[in-house]
């Protein structure tokens, strides 16, 4: 078996058996990045020396015995988001291209902590607004499936390295279905965790209320591996909980007997493909032959879920991003005074999606819109989280399509009307704070379809749980071509 075939179990194996160095893996993955990735583009910067160095001290770790854990000397990538202490952090945007942060966001630190292997800074939509990566201000990532499709987005790197075998697990972040999408497009398992149950310190803010960073991994039993090392408290974080339950692979063999599973009627209606249907339909009868009990539900206000997510993400956006303004922050464009070079520093460092929805956010903010718009949007966000309780009084989990089509063309939607709709199933996850993974379902026309299982607040292990019955059903055994590549 090739060595990016192997799960991080195996890969854990073969490292702390000192069968495979440290040093080896990260070689094999380099020069997988090497020739796959001129094809992919999933990668913004490649960190050869630091991971050399990493292997190394990973190596020298385990040679003397002790100290290893699971993810010790096994290769890793972050979205271009996650702050990485001197490696350039750009969030895919001209603003940040020569942002070196002088510190590394929590997750990043666990990581590194646990051993992890760093190979690269992940492609994503500039400042993670988009569903495409064609939002990246420097290239578009390829879908390892069908390059002329995208990956889904933002977090389309992430999902596209892992779906490619150019990095064994990625860390990507998740504002509206941003692991969840690209994980879907790319035939890749992505886990949205609870809000506040891994810390946002050292994510760069897009929509603070809603950004979660998690795992983007071939197999649900790697997910849990990796949320399980970046999860938990942290005092520089606010909004991090704490004692929130870990052991999140705990019970993955468990099974679903017996599990109650909700459709809502409205997630399979018009505007979903029909191959995607069927994927989706396919993994409900696999769930029902496992013994669990499926049902029809309703979340009465999914109608206006996406109206409230536009609103709330881009006023949080305008407030994050008013710090890009050439002096704390970014890029700094010449003018003949202050004003001026705050003006030519915003023009010159943000795209046209990140323009558009400062401004929308500005606008919804302002003094006499205030309560029309957003205020009205928290309101809304309310009756979801409310309609979401009612369903988990009946039900444990909620099964959905995780996005309306498979992965498009590159270039195919050119609308950004039509690109919002199609984060409808994941978006109503981030505004009530609730876990959400995708898993592979099924192929339509050698595309991957994901499906979405939804839980209570911190009940991100009976996720994995229903999901590992799923992946084990054999629902989804296919790779890219591509990804095959010796
Ligand atoms: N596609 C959604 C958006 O454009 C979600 C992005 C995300 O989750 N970061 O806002």
């Amino acid at each position: 078996m090739r060595l990016s075939d192997c799960s991080l179990a195996e890969l854990g194996r073969l490292i702390r058996s000192r069968e495979v160095s440290a040093a080896e893996l990260t070689e094999h993955y380099l020069e997988r990045i090497e020739r796959i990735d001129p094809k992919v583009r999933a990668y913004i910067s490649v960190l050869e020396a630091e991971a050399r160095r990493k292997a190394a001290e990973a190596d020298r770790i385990l040679a003397a015995g002790g100290g290893a854990g699971p993810l010790t000397g096994i290769p890793a990538a972050l979205k271009d988001n996650i702050c990485l202490e001197g490696a350039a952090t750009t969030c895919a945007s001209r603003m940040l291209e020569n942002f070196y942060p002088p510190y590394s966001a929590t997750a990043a630190e666990k990581l590194l902590r646990a051993g992890a292997v760093v190979l690269g800074k992940l492609n994503m939509d500039e400042f993670a607004m988009g569903s495409s990566t064609e939002h990246s201000a420097f290239f578009p990532t390829h879908n390892p499936w069908d390059t002329d499709r995208v990956p889904g987005g933002s977090s389309g790197g992430a999902a596209a390295a892992v779906a490619a075998g150019l990095a064994p697990y990625a860390i990507g972040s998740d504002t509206g279905g941003s692991i969840r999408q690209p994980a879907s497009f790319c035939g890749v398992v992505g886990m949205k965790p609870t809000y506040g149950a891994v810390s946002r310190y050292g994510l760069v803010a897009f929509a603070s209320s809603l950004d979660q960073i998690g795992p983007l991994t071939r197999t649900v039993a790697d997910n849990a591996l990796v949320l399980e090392a970046i999860a938990g408290y942290d005092p520089r974080d606010s909004t991090s909980v704490p004692d929130a339950p870990a052991g999140y692979a705990h019970g993955l063999e468990n099974g679903v007997r017996g599990l109650k599973i909700g459709l809502p009627k409205e997630f399979f209606t018009s505007g979903l493909a029909p191959g995607v249907e069927k994927a989706v339909r396919d993994s409900v009868r696999r769930l029902e032959a496992l013994g669990a009990e499926t049902g029809e539900c309703s979340l009465p206000h999914m109608d206006y879920a996406l109206a409230a997510y536009y609103l709330i993400a881009t006023a949080e956006c305008s407030s994050n991003l008013a710090r890009y303004d050439g002096v704390r922050y970014g890029l700094r464009a010449p003018a003949r005074d202050m004003i001026g070079m705050f003006r030519a520093s915003r023009s010159a460092g943000f795209g046209p999606e990140v323009k558009r929805r400062v401004m929308l956010g500005t606008y919804v903010l302002s003094s006499g819109y205030y309560d029309a718009y957003y205020l009205r949007a928290q309101k809304v966000r309310t009756l979801i989280r409310e309609d979401y309780e009612r369903v988990f009084a009946e039900y444990d989990v909620i099964l959905s399509p995780t996005a309306p089509t498979a992965a498009y063309r590159l270039g195919e939607i050119s609308d950004p009307l039509t690109m919002y709709m199609g984060d409808i199933y994941t978006i109503p996850v981030n505004l009530a704070g609730l876990p959400g993974i995708s898993l592979p379902a099924g192929l339509t026309d050698g595309l991957p379809v994901g499906v979405q299982l939804i839980g209570r607040h911190f009940e991100e292990a009976l996720l994995y749980r229903a999901a590992y019955a799923l992946e084990q059903s054999g629902v989804f055994t296919a790779r890219p071509a591509l990804a095959e590549a010796e």
